[in-house]
């Protein structure tokens, strides 16, 4: 889309995505496409292409751009999946997944985050994506499973109801650890055993809480 910030956004995506070693085209290619502008308030539109993360009200956050290519990055997605987000927050993060993957079911528990990102993304014709007001950490368990799993709050440990709805070979991608930093850990399942994970560390991170039942009390 040609907007009058698609200098900056190209720029991020040079020098906050691929020069950081994030090459693959897929996502560096809707990064360069999706107005990430639009998914904050107008004045902050300026700044919607800085390297850091920004407010988005109910006091959460639009996640730093490096940040929610790395994610998605991780979840491996080759464009016929059934994913699952956990925290629709902007918004913005569903619209990647929503290039990437065949569809995106995506969880917020604020409502009026939710109705945000709904209005942006219908205006933007991401059709494929469905989203519900709740708590993201019991799943969706009618449509599970899902072949990939994004988590985009900070979780006191790995919420089971999220592993137990990963098809076989699924990827669950999420921010594990204390209040103010955590490990971003990504989950393989690898058999119809829940226990049969792989578990790999990809580094330091720091989120917003993810608050429900399997996650912090509030
Ligand atoms: N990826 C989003 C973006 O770029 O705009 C950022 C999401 S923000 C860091 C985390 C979101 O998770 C917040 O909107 C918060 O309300 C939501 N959240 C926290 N706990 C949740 C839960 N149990 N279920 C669903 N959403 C939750």
């Amino acid at each position: 889309m040609m907007d009058r910030f698609q200098k900056q956004r190209l720029k991020m995506v040079e020098t906050q995505i691929r020069e950081r070693g994030i090459r693959n085209p897929r996502i560096l290619e809707a990064m360069s496409k999706i107005p990430r502008h639009l998914f904050v308030e107008e004045a902050l539109a300026d700044q919607a292409y800085n390297d850091n993360p920004l407010p988005i009200g109910e006091m959460q956050t639009i996640s730093q751009p490096y940040m929610v290519a790395m994610m998605t990055d991780a979840l491996d997605l080759k464009g016929r999946e059934k994913v699952l987000e956990i925290g629709t927050g902007s918004g913005y993060q569903t619209a990647l997944l929503a290039e990437l993957a065949d569809h995106v079911l995506s969880i917020e528990r604020i409502a009026s985050l939710a109705g945000n990102a709904r209005r942006i993304l219908d205006h933007l014709g991401y059709y494929n994506v469905a989203i519900r007001v709740g708590d993201g950490t019991y799943g969706w368990k009618e449509e599970a499973p899902f072949d990939a799993i994004l988590v985009t709050a900070g979780a006191p440990e790995i919420p089971l109801p999220l592993v137990e709805q990963l098809e076989i070979g699924g990827r669950l991608v999420v921010p594990v650890g204390g209040r103010y930093l955590q490990e971003l850990m990504k989950v393989t399942r690898l058999s119809e055993d829940i226990n049969d994970l792989k578990k790999e560390n990809l580094g330091g991170c720091r989120f917003v809480d993810l608050i429900g039942e399997y996650g912090w009390s509030g």
